[in-house]
């Protein structure tokens, strides 16, 4: 069926955010650099099955070839169900995804959010960043707009409200992701009765 996928750094808070969308309990927490098999579940609303794809980067304690292969793992599962993915969701942290883009950046390397980002619309996918942890930051537009420009999106970031969707799962407070998401699906509803 129609699939929504989530894919992030590890701790970005992606089990939280997927728990807050579904009422499923998700595992938070757990013990990074297990990989897992990605995890369907329903989201009922909608009636599209939820995707949560390993977390990736840096977990103290895995060593470098481990972390590698889950990203590849992660980035095959995409390219192999592209045609049944209606939307990919990129969830980073918003309180350190720019200090971690510009290490990368920085030290020659692509940074991963980047890479996965530029990977997902290279593919096909329409794409939401879901910038989460927003209860943590005080300069919610700097830090957006800082976003935007690591991704190569033109400030201000209030023009990619399709694809910036600033949240806090912790919180509670999602509406702009899933505002973000049903834009996309209706768009695609939309395409296919033209
Ligand atoms: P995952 O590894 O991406 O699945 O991350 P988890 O969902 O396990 O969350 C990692 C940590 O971030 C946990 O301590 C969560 O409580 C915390 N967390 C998740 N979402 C938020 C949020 O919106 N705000 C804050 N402040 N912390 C969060």
């Amino acid at each position: 069926g129609a699939e929504i996928v989530f894919c992030g750094r590890s701790n970005v808070g992606k089990s939280t955010l997927l728990r807050e969308l579904t009422g499923h309990d998700f595992q938070t927490g757990q013990k990074p650099g297990v990989t897992r098999s990605p995890g369907h579940y329903d989201w009922n609303p909608e009636d599209f099955v939820l995707t949560d794809l390993p977390g990736f980067g840096f977990m103290s304690g895995v060593p470098d070839e481990d972390r590698e292969r889950i990203k590849t793992d992660v980035v095959q599962y995409i390219e192999t169900h592209a045609e049944k993915i209606l939307v990919g969701v990129l969830v980073i942290d918003g309180k350190s995804a720019v200090d971690i883009i510009d290490r990368h950046t920085e030290r020659g390397d692509i940074p991963h959010d980047v890479e996965l980002f530029d990977f997902l619309r290279d593919v096909g996918i329409p794409t939401v960043v879901a910038v989460n942890k927003m209860d943590k930051v005080d300069d919610r537009d700097e830090r957006l707009n800082a976003i935007c420009e690591r991704l190569g999106l033109p400030s201000p970031w209030q023009q990619w409200q399709d694809t910036i969707a600033p949240v806090s799962a912790k919180r509670g407070s999602i509406g702009p992701l899933t505002d973000a998401i049903g834009s996309h699906l209706h768009e695609q509803k939309r395409d296919d009765l033209l």
